[in-house]
């Protein structure tokens, strides 16, 4: 404490103090719990990527900062994997830029682009730093709450575009959507496109699961509809794609004034980052169809593993078509186990209860009550690490 009693951490940042990962995850040592709280797989990607990072790093490639807006090799391959995947031709030397992270491309883009005052709508339940990011930028976030609709957790257009006012600057959209694991439709996305394009708004994309999508859901990029060329900022990452989170590479596709913008503030944030990881990612980048084809496979194994469980164990289960995360309601559990639909107190009650650790919903919501009776699982872990949870929570059905 100052001598002023002056709150140590300023106004912007003040209602995001602590996270409910550090908690959780807290609780779960502390009690040896399973945790299937925080989204990261427990085995890496694949060797002969990790052995590319380790040949980068002995052949003294990357070891001092890389090029600001990234090594020219992964810009290349970025740019080859848009048009590879979906048609998508990108300049690697104006419109590319690589990031520490979808983290910092969101941080970034949000910094450069939205002006104090300005409005950011976004889907909500958000992921969790969207929303200090847009405080951070001093813009106003104004969520548009995704519903459960037929098992599903879905959008409302008329919402969304009665959300958009003569102050709204950009829309941030996640699709494949952590936490609920919507996937947003051919229909959906061109409904979005249009309202961007008549309120000529800017966009951002976060599409770090466009490699996760299940059954018969297909990753649309936003930016190709008509108009979104000009207007979207496209975010991806390894982190997901190849299960190496901790290398952090990132990276923003977008037209060239726009990638310009967000290098303003990217270069004063981390300048560069992961220099040897970079030229591993550009081979991962350039990995076969048969890659990506058996990574969904392995994942959707394991959702179904997962979803069964928690069917079995009494939660409502809304299968996701993306991503790695089951949003579940607990309130079938029945008032006293699903403490009265309160997904905070069922979170902090079950590793005691069951030896699993989840993460409430109710975190990525303005409207909380929203978002009271969802708990989120994350099922990007060894199958045997899924099956032993799974029978945890079943005994709690008893
Ligand atoms: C994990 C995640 C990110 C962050 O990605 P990094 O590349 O690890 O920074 C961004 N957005 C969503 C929706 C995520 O789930």
């Amino acid at each position: 404490m100052t001598s002023s009693s002056r709150p140590l951490l300023n106004r912007r940042l003040a209602e995001f103090g602590t996270t409910i990962f550090a908690e959780m995850s807290a609780l779960a040592l502390k009690t040896g719990s399973i945790n299937l709280g925080q989204g990261f797989p427990d085995t890496d990607g694949p060797e002969e990527i990790r052995e590319a990072a380790v040949r980068a790093l002995r052949d003294g490639r990357g070891n001092q900062y890389p090029p600001g807006p990234g090594v020219p090799e992964l810009r290349t391959a970025i740019a080859a994997h848009q048009e590879r995947r979906y048609g998508l031709s990108y300049d690697p030397d104006a419109e590319v830029l690589v990031t520490a992270g979808a983290t910092e491309a969101i941080a970034a883009a949000l910094l450069a682009l939205v002006e104090p005052g300005d409005e950011v709508v976004a889907l909500e339940p958000y992921y969790d730093s969207y929303a200090a990011c847009i405080a951070m930028a001093g813009g106003t976030r104004v969520p548009v709450t995704l519903r459960p609709h037929d098992g599903s957790f879905r959008l409302d257009l008329d919402e969304l575009r009665a959300a958009v006012t003569d102050r709204t600057r950009l829309l941030l959209i996640n699709t494949p959507h952590n936490p609920t694991g919507t996937v947003l439709t051919r229909e959906e996305l061109a409904a979005v496109a249009e309202l961007a394009v008549e309120r000529d708004l800017l966009v951002i994309t976060d599409e770090v699961y466009e490699h996760l999508v299940f059954d018969a859901a297909e990753h649309i990029p936003l930016v190709s509809f008509p108009g979104m060329r000009e207007r979207t900022v496209s975010i991806g990452s390894a982190g997901k794609t190849f299960s190496f989170t901790g290398w952090k590479v990132g990276w923003v596709t977008a037209a060239a004034p726009l990638v310009t913008a967000v290098r303003s503030a990217k270069q004063f944030l981390t300048y560069v980052a992961s220099g040897p990881f970079q030229y591993a990612v550009a081979e991962a980048l350039a990995l076969p169809d048969s890659y990506f084809d058996a990574f969904r496979a392995d994942m959707l194994a394991k959702r179904d593993v997962l979803a069964a469980g928690l069917t079995e164990a009494g939660f409502e289960v809304f299968r996701p078509a993306g991503t790695y995360f089951i949003t579940t309601d607990i309130r079938p559990l029945g008032p006293d186990l699903s403490q009265n639909g309160d997904g905070f107190a069922f979170c902090r009650a079950l590793p005691e209860l069951a030896g699993v650790v989840a993460i409430p919903n109710a975190v990525f919501y303005d409207h909380r009550d929203e978002g009271a009776p969802f708990v989120r699982f994350a099922f990007c872990k060894r199958v045997g690490v899924l099956e032993e949870a799974v029978g945890r929570l079943k005994k709690l059905a008893g």
